[in-house]
Order: structure tokens, then C-alpha cells, then sequence
């Protein structure tokens, strides 16, 4: 502990301020650098509430006030609050959830004003910490399990790393809870001593690793967000056209590696101008979109769909029998044709081309084809009906009379 005697205070606090406006300088930054998000602003003035409330701790501590004024500890409590509060609600608007923001501001105001109403109990030290700190507490850790939670459900490990300072900035003030309970702290501001310089070394880390995390996590966000932009079609959420070639040679080689069954099943919905011409194009963007829904809801973890063009989608399904497929084309087709589409108010139907790619003796683009030339098929025979190709000489099986043909290639 040695070292913390030789820390100064009042520097400290200094240059915590310094840092404190370095948080919101970097989330002005970052804002000029062409991002939007609710979430900057909230941790920009987070960032200057931290700076200006360690930059009044200064004054405090060079000025040598030991008993301050009421007002000068209202402003003090009511920045400190605001800094935990709007480090909240920049992580609620991050992920997406209401912000909660009035709330949380009236929160920093109601705090800061304990010291107006409530004057002889909050000239102590103790009490200020006491509910201060525990306030603190609740509004960490709870930015860093959600942040945690949420990280940790889609694989983002920058947010894991910024819930641990959150939550290691928890452990903190837990530390400085069970330190004003057992240890007789002097009833003055900052109590000079190893244990205050260490709180303002710990506020100094956690300013820091926040700036640096939160910087990452917002520059993490907007490539996760230029990927899907790149990968995905943006109507549906699906993967686009371009990803299919990266999906298609990747689980051709996965299949022959592993000796596995890669099934195609594609789709495209029958008699779609009809949809336009009565509905609008709209609404025909709307039943595409509720119909990739559907063809999401159909899939495992492993399988990939594709929206093609216009109204033609695909699924690749790894690790499946053309058999399996078919079944899997067949419930998806049954409930398309019976579910109504909520933007029409009525059911539509789809046609189905399903093959299974012969291993070692094409590769997945061959098997695309043969799925088109399926789909057609499926198309002549009347629509509304799923129709397989098998890749192999061997005679395939007629799997429901009324919906699936399948059929050899010569
Ligand atoms: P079929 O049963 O033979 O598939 O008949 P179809 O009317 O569905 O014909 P086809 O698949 O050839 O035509 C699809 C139509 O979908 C043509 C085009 O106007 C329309 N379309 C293509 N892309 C979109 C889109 O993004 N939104 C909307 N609303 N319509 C689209
Ligand atoms: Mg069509
Ligand atoms: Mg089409």
C-alpha cells in the first residue's frame, strides 16, 4: 500500500476530470466520425458530468475545504449520480431497450437534493456513502449484467469486457461500503489516507477501460452492422445472393470432408405478380417479408436461407437426406398454403425445387441448377407442390402422391 501514500489527491482527482471529459470528447468524436446512437450522447454527458464533478473534488481538496456548503455538495452528489445514471441509459439505448432517461436524470436531481432537505444527517460522510454508494451499485451492476447477458448470447466479446468494468466498478463501491461500515472513516471529504487515494486510482481505471470499451464496442456495432449490410438482404434479413457463394463452396467442402448429405430446397411463391397487382407493391414487400419469416422459422442452427431475388428463396441444410428435405419443403409449403398472411388477410402458395448434392460428382452450383430445374417442375405440374430431384442414377421414392414427385436425372 505503500505506493498510494505516494499518490496525491488532489492530482488524482485532476486528473480523473481530465479523463472524465476525454470520455465525452471521444463519444463527441466518435459522433463526428458518422455514427448515430442515442447511446453516445447519454455516455457523452456521463463523461462530462464525471469530468467536471472530479474537477470540483480538486478545487475541494487544493482549497483545503473540510466542511462544505450544502449547495456545493447537492451539485456534487446530483453529477455523481448523473454520471452512473447516463452510463445506464447510454447502455439501454446500445442495446436497443427503452432508456429510461427522465427517470434516471430525475434520479440525479432527487440526490442531489438529499443535501436541501435532509442537511443534519447528510453532513456525515458515512450516511452520504451509504446511500450514494449503494445507489451506485445498483445502476452498475446492472449495466454490466445486461451488457453481459447480451454479450454473451451473441459471442461479442467488447461487451463482456465493458460489463466487467462495470462490474468490477461494482466490487469497488462494494469495497467502499464495507470499508465506511467497519473502519471509522473522518467525517471530511475525500478522508486523506491510502484508502481514498486507491477509490480515486479505481474511478481513474474505470473512466479509462470505459472510454477505451466503449469506443471499441461502438466501432465493433457499426462492422457488425456494414457485414449484415454486405451479407444480408436488407428487406428480410436474410442472407443475400452474394453470401451463397460463400455458404455453398464452404459446406460443399464440409460435406465431402465429413462424409455428410447437403440438401438445396428452393422456393419461390406462385403467382406473386397476381399479389402486386391487387395489393400494391407494398404489400407485396410485406408478404415476402412474412414469408422469409416463415422460412427462418423452419430452420436449424446449422441450416442457412437465402432471399435470392424477388420472391425466391433458398435453404441449404447440411447434414440432410433429400429425403429429410423434402419433409422439411413439405411442412413449410402446408404452412404457407393454410396459414393466411397477415398483410393480405389471406394464404398464398409456394412452389418447391429440392435436391441433394452428389458428392464427388458435382459441385453445389451444379446442385443449384438441378433445384431450379426442380422448381420448374414443381411449376408445371400445377404449383403448390414440393418436387425432388435426386442427384443419383438410383430410382427415388414418390413421397406424397398428392404434393412431392420425385423424379431421376437421367
Ligand atoms: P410464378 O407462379 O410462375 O412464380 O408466378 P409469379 O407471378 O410469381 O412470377 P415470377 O416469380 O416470375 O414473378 C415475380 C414477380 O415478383 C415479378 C416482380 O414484379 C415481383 N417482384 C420482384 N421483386 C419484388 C420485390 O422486391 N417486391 C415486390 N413487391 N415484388 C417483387
Ligand atoms: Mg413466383
Ligand atoms: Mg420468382
Amino acid at each position: 500500500m505503500d505506493f498510494l501514500r505516494q499518490l496525491d489527491t488532489a492530482t488524482l482527482a485532476f486528473v480523473t476530470g481530465l479523463a472524465g471529459l476525454l470520455l465525452a470528447a471521444t463519444m463527441v468524436g466518435i459522433r463526428l466520425a458518422g455514427m448515430r446512437s442515442p447511446a453516445l450522447l447519454f455516455w457523452g454527458i456521463a463523461g462530462l458530468a464525471a469530468g467536471i464533478g472530479h474537477l470540483l473534488a480538486h478545487v475541494t481538496l487544493t482549497l483545503g475545504i473540510t466542511t462544505p456548503p450544502m449547495l456545493a455538495l447537492s451539485l456534487a452528489n446530483g453529477l455523481v449520480t448523473l454520471v452512473h445514471a447516463m452510463l445506464l441509459a447510454g447502455v439501454l439505448a446500445f442495446l436497443g431497450r427503452r432508456t429510461w432517461w427522465l427517470p434516471l436524470s430525475l434520479l440525479a436531481l432527487s440526490t442531489g437534493l438529499i443535501a436541501q432537505v435532509w442537511p443534519e444527517g447528510w453532513q456525515h460522510l458515512r450516511n452520504r456513502i451509504l446511500v450514494l454508494a449503494s445507489l451506485y451499485l445498483v445502476l452498475d451492476v446492472t449495466a454490466g449484467i445486461l451488457l453481459w447477458r447480451a454479450g454473451s448470447q451473441r459471442g461479442e466479446r467488447f461487451q463482456n469486457l465493458v460489463a466487467s468494468a462495470f462490474l468490477l466498478n461494482g466490487a469497488t463501491i462494494v469495497m467502499r461500503l464495507v470499508h465506511t461500515v467497519y473502519a471509522s472513516t473522518p467525517d471530511v471529504p475525500f478522508a486523506p489516507g491510502p484508502f481514498q487515494t486507491l477509490v480515486f486510482v479505481l474511478s481513474l481505471a474505470f473512466i479509462s477501460s470505459l472510454t477505451l470499451g466503449l469506443a471499441l464496442l461502438m466501432f465493433r456495432s457499426k462492422e457488425i452492422e456494414l457485414q449484415r449490410l454486405v451479407h444480408r438482404d436488407p428487406m428480410t434479413g436474410l442472407f443475400n445472393r452474394r453470401s451463397l457463394f460463400e455458404h455453398g463452396a464452404r459446406e460443399q467442402a464440409r460435406a465431402e470432408r465429413y462424409g455428410t448429405p447437403l440438401a438445396f430446397v428452393l422456393l419461390d411463391i406462385d403467382d406473386f405478380k397476381t399479389v402486386n397487382d391487387t395489393f400494391g407493391h407494398a404489400t407485396g414487400d410485406d408478404v415476402i417479408c412474412q414469408t422469409a419469416a416463415r422460412v427462418a422459422c423452419a430452420l436449424r442452427d446449422v441450416d442457412a436461407a437465402f432471399r435470392l431475388g424477388g420472391e425466391e428463396f433458398l435453404i441449404l441444410l447440411p447434414c440432410t437426406g433429400l429425403d429429410a428435405a423434402v419433409a422439411v419443403a413439405e411442412r413449410l409449403r402446408a404452412e404457407i398454403a393454410q396459414v393466411p398472411m397477415e398483410a393480405i388477410a389471406r394464404s398464398i402458395t409456394a412452389s418447391f425445387g429440392v435436391t441433394e448434392l452428389a458428392r464427388g460428382h458435382e459441385d453445389w452450383e451444379s446442385a443449384m441448377r438441378r433445384a431450379d430445374v426442380a422448381l420448374y417442375r414443381a411449376k408445371d405440374e400445377g404449383r403448390n407442390r414440393v418436387f425432388a430431384m435426386s442427384g443419383m442414377r438410383a430410382p427415388a421414392t414418390a413421397i406424397d402422391a398428392r404434393a412431392v414427385q420425385a423424379v431421376d436425372v437421367p
